[in-house]
């Protein structure tokens, strides 16, 4: 993504329940990627140590200055469509594309599976 002379990256996709409002959410994931120590850097997409984000919330379309879902790479990115596909094959997103036919349409490039 971004920058291609930067090293290999691991990326994974988890779904939970939570009762946080969204921008509660955003706010915990911005806490802990700072507890991991995230470096930011003047690079856009650049390398960094830990980068979560919030793909989906339910069915919740939403575009606010601080928060968009879905995150507005969710349909073009192979590392999100991917592993987002492992766990929820039958997904449909809140516009109603099929998870499984972005994926159909979605090229790996240098994405490999970590078994
Ligand atoms: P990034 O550097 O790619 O992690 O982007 C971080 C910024 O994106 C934060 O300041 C968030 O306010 C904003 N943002 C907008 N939508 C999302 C989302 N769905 N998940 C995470 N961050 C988001």
């Amino acid at each position: 993504m971004g920058l291609f002379d930067q090293p290999d990256y691991v990326n994974a996709v988890a779904a939970f329940d939570t009762l946080l409002e969204p921008l509660v959410l955003l706010n915990q994931i911005q806490r802990i990627e700072l507890e991991f120590g995230r470096k930011h850097t003047m690079e856009r997409w650049g390398p960094r140590t830990l980068d979560l984000d919030i793909l989906l919330f339910g069915d919740l379309k939403l575009n606010s200055e601080l928060l968009t879902v879905p995150h507005s790479g969710i349909k073009v990115r192979e590392f999100v469509l991917y592993p987002l596909a492992e766990i929820a094959p039958d997904l449909y997103l809140p516009d109603g594309s099929a998870i499984i036919d972005l994926v159909a349409v979605t090229d790996r490039r240098g994405l490999t599976t970590i078994e």
